[in-house]
């Protein structure tokens, strides 16, 4: 049975992308973020976005940005979320802000409702802890740009059901993504190794061992690789790349994953990468 509509909490980069993925699959999205400022620039990212994926798709439905964004209601009001069948949660990397979504979402939300997380690092199992549906809780960790990534690694919780798994397969099917089920532990397999290598290569930087451009250039010609650690890191938000290395460094207690003193002055500074514009490299423009 087809899921009709599907909550996206948090309109951030990831959220921006799940929105618009999800209503070009035909879903009706309730988009929600704290303030109508963040809301009306996610409406133009989407609308922006739309416009440059259509010069590499050719469908007129999913490539007309009014259709699609007719598909989607933004809100600050998590109310508008009651008659979801489906939320994702990607809201900031932050334990106290994700506690405080979670219990809104399980007051509000029919016990039937599903919530996926789509967090970097936090164990999907204490994230369940915090409702009282932990059988409906599983990770979803989309890639980014969401439109344009085709895998999702989801994660089983400590009570993830079978039929949770299932689900949540069926809207990734309808998403037309795949996904490959992983056991929970911090930073599950992605990020656990993806951020210690970024992490690693700012320390690089910070050594003066190579310049930015010199580190990202021997990962793509030597190894292959399509984006270097630090565009990388530009691109997933160098505030999400501190925060998910924090939640590694604080669940193992292990000095490898300290983060590295010039990525938090970066991100002091205001310096997040692609989505301020500023970071290892600099953009103009849409992202
Ligand atoms: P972001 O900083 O771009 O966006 C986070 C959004 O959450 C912001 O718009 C913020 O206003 C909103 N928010 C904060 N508190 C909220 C609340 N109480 N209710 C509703 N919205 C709230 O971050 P992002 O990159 O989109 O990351 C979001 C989540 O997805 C994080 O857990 C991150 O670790 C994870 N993630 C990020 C990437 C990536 O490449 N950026 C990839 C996979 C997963």
């Amino acid at each position: 049975m087809k899921i009709q509509t599907v909550g996206v909490v948090g309109a951030g980069v990831m959220g921006i992308g799940l929105a618009q993925n999800l209503a070009q699959s035909g879903h009706h999205v309730i988009l929600v973020d704290i303030s109508e400022e963040i809301l009306e620039s996610a409406n133009k990212q989407i609308r922006n976005n739309i416009r440059f994926q259509s010069f590499f798709n050719k469908n007129e439905k999913v490539d007309n940005p009014d259709y699609i964004l007719h598909q989607i209601k933004f809100s600050t009001n998590y109310k508008f979320l009651e008659d979801t069948e489906f939320v994702i949660e990607n809201v900031t990397e932050k334990w106290d802000i994700k506690k405080g979504v979670y219990a809104q979402l399980d007051a509000i939300c029919p016990e039937t409702t599903i919530f996926a997380a789509n967090t970097s690092a936090i164990p999907i199992t204490r994230i369940a802890s915090l409702t009282k549906r932990a059988d409906k809780v599983i990770g979803m960790h989309f890639m980014n740009p969401v439109p344009m990534k085709p895998m999702v690694e989801m994660i089983r919780g400590y009570h993830t059901s079978d039929e949770t798994i299932s689900t949540a397969k069926e809207l990734l099917a309808q998403m037309g993504k795949e996904s490959i089920l992983v056991n929970d532990s911090p930073g599950f397999v992605s990020n656990r190794v993806l951020m210690l290598t970024i992490n690693e290569a700012i320390f690089l930087l910070q050594d003066q061992v190579a310049s930015v451009e010199e580190v990202d250039r021997i990962f793509k010609t030597c190894f292959g690789h399509k984006m270097g650690p630090l565009e990388t890191a530009d691109l997933i938000g160098l505030d999400t790349i501190l925060f998910s290395i924090e939640v590694l460094y604080e669940s193992f207690n292990d000095s490898k994953y300290r983060p590295c003193q010039l990525l938090k002055k970066m991100v002091d500074a205001g310096l997040f990468g692609r989505k301020s514009g500023q970071g290892f490299y600099t953009y103009n423009g849409a992202i």
